[in-house]
């Protein structure tokens, strides 16, 4: 483990303002401040900003579930990354639900991760092929296209800095909600360490972040965060439920002080 372990939560679009804030506060009330955990919230757009004045920043860290890529214009119902610079640490892009729900093109998520960077917000980019695309044997050959394509515009220490969510789409609640087998996700872990090597070097691929997420929750978090190539897990559905998220981060420290102590 060669960084803070960062445990992720998307709220996705759920929980109001009032219902965002008290989630807020018991998560504050639950999750002790470790200094080998990184807690990010992504809860919906509209939450951002009175969570952000909720928050204690030495504990939670906030990001965006996505954004417009260009900094401002006409795009009518639309927030920029450049709107949210300052406001979050983090953005999500090209999260399944984006591709799936809203046609979100290889390109466009290209260009999101680009004026993301370019507005100093760190992106979480999520990566996953479907069912069919697994069954077909195609797996590497879509993470290759989504990630070569994504990364197209970033130099060296750009892609070192950023985090990198294999989400197999079939796992994920919201779609099948397959659970996955943790040790089979090791190679998809590797593969994609490889593929930041080949294109941008070994150290880049050392310190890239990679996550797990899908259908994560705490009777399984662990068995995900013990994989080698493992930095973290993005958790959807089991982040809004305080004790399940709260348990996640737990895990994930008693595992590093294990791991530590070994
Ligand atoms: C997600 O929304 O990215 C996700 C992984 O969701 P869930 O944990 O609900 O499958």
């Amino acid at each position: 483990m060669k960084q803070r372990t960062l445990i992720v939560g998307n709220w996705k679009m759920h929980l109001n303002v009032q219902q965002s804030s008290l989630l807020v506060s018991r998560l504050h009330e639950h999750i002790a401040m470790h200094r080998d955990i990184e807690v990010v919230l992504a809860p919906s757009l509209l939450s951002l900003q009175p969570i952000s004045l909720e928050i204690d920043r030495r504990k939670f860290r906030l990001s965006a579930q996505d954004a417009f890529d260009a900094d401002e214009g006409p795009q009518t119902g639309e927030v920029s990354f450049a709107m949210l610079e300052g406001l979050v640490h983090y953005s999500i892009i090209g999260h399944s639900a984006r591709r799936i729900y809203f046609g979100e093109t290889l390109q466009q998520v290209r260009d999101k991760m680009q004026a993301c960077v370019r507005n100093k917000i760190t992106p979480i980019l999520c990566i996953g092929e479907t069912k069919q695309e697994r069954l077909a044997g195609e797996t590497r050959r879509v993470l290759h296209d989504q990630l070569t394509t994504a990364l197209t515009h970033l130099t060296a220490a750009e892609v070192a800095d950023l985090v990198i969510a294999y989400e197999p789409v079939w796992a994920i609640s919201t779609f099948q909600g397959e659970k996955s087998r943790p040790s089979d996700m090791q190679q998809a872990f590797v593969y994609i360490r490889d593929q930041v090597e080949a294109l941008y070097g070994a150290k880049a691929a050392q310190a890239v972040r990679v996550l797990y997420g899908g259908s994560v929750d705490a009777h399984d978090a662990a068995l995900y965060l013990e994989l080698e190539d493992c930095d973290g897990v993005l958790v959807g559905a089991a982040s809004l439920n305080y004790k399940q998220f709260s348990e996640i981060v737990n895990q994930a420290h008693v595992l590093n002080i294990k791991r530590k102590n070994d």
